[in-house]
């Protein structure tokens, strides 16, 4: 057992009440995987895909998630699925064995909740993906990476709106929203669904759409994976983008504050062609920076005059000014932090992408933050600067496309913000116990003192396992109805982890 999950574990417990949640930690942090059931071997054979056991040399690769916090836990196997059938198999298996099972598709869960010591449901060999030319849609196997959609609907000159992040999968990022930087001209990921097909737990594989299983079509729009079932395949509506241009602004700490103000009154009523974030950035030992960034589904001249109020001189003046016109192909690489190809921005060994360590929170802003809040989160990044790893805060504007949505219309309740926040700090593998132990105790402070000005909402896709009251923050007056879904397609609660709806 590693001391960090002694931690985790004596927060939870203090935390939560005992039971099914409690059960669920347990299989997040413990070190040794239960022992394996006999007829584990059967399920290997009946399978198309592989099933993955410690004694393999392929059991490391396939265990890990994105965040490397969540390393020490062993699964009791890994199955590699090929089809909603392999799906259908190992999830049988598991319900026969009492063994806790996690669905996993890109693995990039804040939280950790795709893995698990019983067994993970691996998607990631479901990544085949069709365009449609003619309806622009795509159809995706529910473990492609949004970069690897982004690379096949770029030969089309066709986009699909989601995040920036280019090994994010694809199935847990739709269920939850999906944010990114063309989703105030297109909305949400989950917004563009047309269609899933998902295996309950009763074995049945559903097609959910707006005639079909609409209950849980709604659901699935928003109300965050590993809840309902495991997607095998999305059908989404994707847009096709001609002319495009971006900008990078910068300025020094001492201007920080009127920019992040001005950003506010600017980046939510800005035409849905332009979406734009605000970041608060601090490496430790250097002078922390804030930075306005953003794309526009048009030409550079436009942004240019539309960027005016961010140039006012009243702001103080910008350490770097890009703006520029660009293909929305290019512009799409380089926020995703690969310059060359879609191909070869994967995590390594296959891409040049590394692993991170870090912890989040979010927050949603419906009012314009006054003076006080901005100063209490220029004091949490100027801190940074004495910790050992990097921190930083993004706003991510809403408003446009996103926000004309009913709140109620899918199960995506956040469309009255002006903005999104996400509070980031990192670690290093290095890092102690106790620094660790520090790193979130300042995260938590930062989002204690912050309360008076947000509206008690977060976003579910950065699920935060220190949230108290997780279930109005992710879906305030659509939990209700959450719960009816899952109470009727998941009634044994055999999709659990810390955070998934109750069976009530
Ligand atoms: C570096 C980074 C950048 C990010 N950038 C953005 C961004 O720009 N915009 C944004 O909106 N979000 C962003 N996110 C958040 C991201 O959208 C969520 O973490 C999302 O849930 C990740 O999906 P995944 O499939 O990669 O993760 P996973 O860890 O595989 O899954 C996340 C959750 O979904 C469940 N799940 C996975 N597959 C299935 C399935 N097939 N069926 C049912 N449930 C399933 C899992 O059990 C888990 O609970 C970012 C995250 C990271 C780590």
């Amino acid at each position: 057992m590693t001391a960090h999950c002694l931690t985790s574990r004596r927060t939870f417990l203090t935390q939560t009440a005992a039971g099914a949640l409690g059960v669920a930690l347990l299989d997040a942090c413990a070190d040794t995987p239960a022992p394996v059931p006999d007829d584990i071997g059967a399920l290997a054979r009946s399978v198309q895909g592989t099933v993955v056991v410690p004694a393999d040399e392929a059991y490391d690769a396939s265990r890990l998630l994105y965040n490397t916090r969540f390393d020490a836990v062993r699964p009791l196997a890994v199955v590699k699925c090929k089809s909603a059938s392999d799906v259908q198999k190992a999830l049988g298996w598991a319900r026969r064995n009492s063994v806790h099972i996690a669905a996993r598709s890109g693995g990039h869960s804040y939280g950790g909740f795709s893995t698990t010591s019983g067994l993970v449901l691996d998607v990631r060999d479901m990544a085949t993906i069709e365009v449609d030319t003619t309806n622009h849609t795509v159809l995706v196997g529910a473990g492609a990476s949004l970069i690897d959609i982004y690379g096949a609907l770029f030969a089309h000159g066709l986009a699909l709106t989601a995040g920036t992040c280019p090994t994010v999968g694809i199935a847990g990022h739709a269920l939850g929203g999906g944010y990114g930087l063309i989703s105030r001209k297109f909305g949400l990921t989950s917004d563009n669904l047309l269609e899933i097909q998902l295996v309950t737990a009763a074995g049945d594989l559903l097609t959910c759409n707006d005639k079909q299983n609409t209950d849980l079509f709604w659901a699935c729009r928003g109300g965050g994976g590993g809840q309902f079932g495991v997607v095998t395949s999305l059908k989404l509506q994707v847009y096709a983008v001609s002319e495009a241009s971006y900008f990078r602004l910068i300025w020094g700490w001492p201007d920080a504050a009127k920019v992040v103000d001005a950003w506010q009154a600017w980046a939510p009523y800005a035409p849905d062609e332009l979406t734009s974030l605000c970041g608060l950035f601090c490496r430790p030992g250097k002078e922390p920076w804030v930075r306005v960034i953003g794309m526009y589904l048009g030409p550079v001249a436009a942004l240019e005059k539309l960027l005016l109020p961010m140039l006012s001189p009243a702001l103080g003046t910008p350490t770097t000014t890009v703006v520029e016109a660009d293909s929305y192909e290019n512009i799409t690489l380089m926020w995703a932090g690969c310059e060359s190809t879609a191909a070869a921005c994967h995590l390594a060994p296959q891409g040049t992408l590394e692993r991170e360590i870090y912890r989040a929170k979010s927050d949603y802003v419906t009012e314009p933050l006054p003076a006080a809040a901005i100063d209490i989160m220029m004091e949490w990044v100027a801190a940074r600067a004495t910790a050992t790893a990097t921190g930083y805060i993004l706003l991510d504007a809403y408003g446009g496309a996103l926000s004309r949505v009913a709140p109620d219309a899918t199960a995506f309740v956040h469309r009255a913000p002006l903005f999104s926040c996400q509070y980031l700090a990192y670690e290093r593998p290095t890092d102690t116990p106790e620094t660790q132990q520090e790193n979130r105790d300042g995260l938590n402070d930062l989002h204690a003192s912050l309360r008076p000005y947000m509206s008690g909402e977060a976003y579910q896709n950065y699920i935060d396992p220190d949230l108290a009251d997780w279930q109005h923050a992710y879906y305030g007056g659509n939990l209700p109805r959450l719960l009816q879904v899952k109470a009727k397609y998941d009634p044994q609660n055999v999709f659990r982890f810390a955070q998934s709806l109750p069976v009530v």
